[in-house]
């Protein structure tokens, strides 16, 4: 690809949603930084030029540096001595030419050296590289901890950390032990308060580590001796300046070879507390966690993307029998599965960083001023729907990429089992974008409570009423019948009110809503660009619909009793 943004009109369509408008209201506070940085933006039209600038130059450094450098740092991956990593030349790179665009602390506000950025655009620029190095995705993109930094720390810690983050400093959020992984409530790195020198220490271990050698880590530790649940837990901020913390070893992995994977021994580290004692993790981690988790999305949306890039490549040049293999059924039936489901994933993820972007702004101007009564009941509403989005956005594109990357390497063939070929790398690459940050089935526990609760349902039936082209009229009506088998077995499930059974068909549960989510989601994009999505709409609608009939059918037949042949 010449440019990872401007070949893919899909995202600049993304990027001029009619939702942009209020976004750039509420992030711009009415525009009134253009006063005091000649580059902010005058008005709405002027910030969405200046977004898609900054994609451009994006998918341009994506092109010419960071997938020029893809292989190398693949093979290479990133060295451990004496305790510090040394990140694979062309990483060093990659970073350097980011910096010096700006790139770094995106979001941030322009007091801080950052760009202002929503969620939204800044979401795009992480799908972009991604889709060129996941790993390297992994590296940049870990800059979004500083939004739970500027969320929760006090202006203090803004005027220290942020600028340093803007300038191209790296994070770390470091959260996982030996035995505490998706329970978090465990974790026993141990916080204790140094009263002769006014500050916290850190004692312990980490491990899985991303990033781990950062300059500044948000640390999740406990801080109440004899606790033994998240009530315990506070979040830190370590800054490597101070020492204390030395990576013991980067994992040897799978996938991404390009980000370091560490382990992490703390030794009376000294740390800072970040917001209040005993909400590490019921607040703050749980907030990082979903800026990360929509990260994740962006990531595996990006790997969709490349997965559709080399499979489409190929299909078109190989010939077999004759003729090039992308005319065989066969083949374009993948291809197109592949286009769908990247094409919904990509929605899902999009709508998802709307909502974010929409409650985040709200909250931010609640620390200036009052709400309005108006505004309170917009910041709830965004916030409940991008929490209740989040967790699919994660989980299905996090699968999504797997099956895509899956369907790649065998639209290659045998070709694409051989190490010569990029199918390779993005298929190992996906594979752990459905276990970090909350594996599916942890995705599926954030999202089984707005199945039962109704509110999947609920947005479900807000799409029926948005008025669609005559051309999608068909495919809604399908949607509607699927979104009334979906509650037909949240209705059956919760009659049960056995608690095992639910959980045990809860991943079902949760992918119904999605993919019926995902449909109206598609059927609005070609209602508004027939030309970039009626395909995917037809074929994700097909799809969609076969697996809401395949959960149906299961959940519909199911008995409490068989539980028993599944049980060890
Ligand atoms: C390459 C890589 C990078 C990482 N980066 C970071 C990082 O930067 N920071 C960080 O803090 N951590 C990081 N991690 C850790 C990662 O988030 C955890 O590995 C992940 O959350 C799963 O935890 P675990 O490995 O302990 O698996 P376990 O929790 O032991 O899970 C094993 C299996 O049990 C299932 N399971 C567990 N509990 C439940 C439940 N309640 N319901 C249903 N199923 C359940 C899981 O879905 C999984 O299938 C990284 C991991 C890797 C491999």
């Amino acid at each position: 690809m010449s440019n990872y943004y401007t070949d893919v009109p899909e995202l600049k369509y993304h990027l001029n949603n009619p939702m942009m408008e209020r976004i750039c209201e509420l992030k711009e506070r009415g525009y009134r930084d253009k006063e005091e940085f000649d580059y902010a933006p005058q008005d709405y039209a002027d910030a969405m030029d200046s977004y898609d600038k900054v994609l451009e130059i994006t998918g341009e450094i994506t092109a010419d540096v960071i997938a020029a450098n893809a292989e190398s740092v693949d093979e290479e991956g990133p060295h451990c001595a004496n305790g510090r990593v040394e990140y694979a030349s062309g990483t060093k790179q990659n970073l350097d030419t980011m910096v010096k665009a700006g790139l770094n602390g995106m979001t941030m506000p322009r007091r801080f050296g950052g760009l202002n950025f929503p969620i939204t655009p800044y979401t795009m620029c992480a799908e972009i590289v991604a889709a060129a190095d996941a790993g390297f995705g992994n590296i940049w993109s870990l800059q979004d901890c500083i939004e739970t930094l500027y969320e929760f720390g006090n202006e203090d810690q803004h005027s220290r950390f942020i600028p340093r983050i803007c300038a191209g400093e790296t994070m770390s959020m470091d959260l996982t032990e030996p035995d505490a992984g998706s329970d978090l409530q465990s974790v026993m790195l141990k916080a204790t308060y140094d009263e002769a020198n006014n500050c916290w220490r850190l004692n312990g271990v980490k491990r899985f580590i991303t990033n781990g050698d950062a300059d500044l880590h948000l640390v999740l530790a406990r801080s109440e001796e004899g606790t033994h649940d998240g009530r315990g837990l506070s979040m830190f901020i370590y800054d490597k300046r101070d020492g204390g913390v030395n990576v013991r070893r980067i994992e040897n992995k799978l996938g991404i070879h390009g980000s370091p994977t560490c382990e992490l021994v703390y030794k009376n580290a000294k740390a800072e507390l970040c917001g209040e004692r005993k909400l590490g993790l019921i607040k703050y981690v749980m907030a990082l966690m979903n800026g990360a988790r929509l990260g994740i999305a962006a990531q595996s949306v990006g790997l969709s993307q490349a997965a559709y890039n080399e499979a489409f490549a190929y299909a078109k040049e190989r010939k077999q029998f004759g003729k090039a293999i992308i005319e065989f059924p066969a083949v374009y039936d993948m291809l197109a599965s592949i286009k769908a489901k990247l094409d919904a994933g990509r929605a899902l993820l999009y709508q998802t960083a709307r909502y974010v972007d929409i409650y985040k702004a709200l909250d931010d101007i609640a620390r200036e001023r009052k709400l309005t009564p108006e505004e309170r009941k917009e910041q709830k509403m965004y916030a409940k729907l991008a929490d209740s989005f989040t967790p699919l956005a994660k989980g299905m594109n996090s699968e999504y990429a797997n099956q895509n990357a899956y369907d790649c390497i065998q639209v290659h063939g045998g070709s694409g089992f051989m190490m010569e070929y990029a199918c390779q790398r993005i298929y190992r690459d996906a594979r752990i974008t459905s276990i970090y940050e909350g594996t599916t089935q942890l995705q599926t526990v954030a999202a089984i409570r707005y199945v039962t609760n109704g509110a999947y349902a609920s947005t479900l039936h807000d799409y029926e009423l948005i008025p669609c082209s005559p051309e999608m009229g068909g495919l809604m009506e399908r949607v509607k019948e699927m979104t009334r088998k979906f509650e037909a077995c949240t209705n059956a499930v919760k009659a049960a009110q056995n608690q095992e059974l639910q959980d045990f068909v809860a991943r079902r549960l949760m992918e119904m809503a999605a993919v019926n989510i995902m449909s109206h989601l598609l059927i609005q994009d070609a209602t508004r660009a027939p030309e970039l999505f009626s395909k995917s709409a037809h074929v994700y609608v097909n799809y969609a619909e076969a697996e809401v009939e395949k959960h149906f059918n299961f959940i519909r037949k199911f008995q409490a009793d068989e539980l028993a042949d599944y049980r060890k």
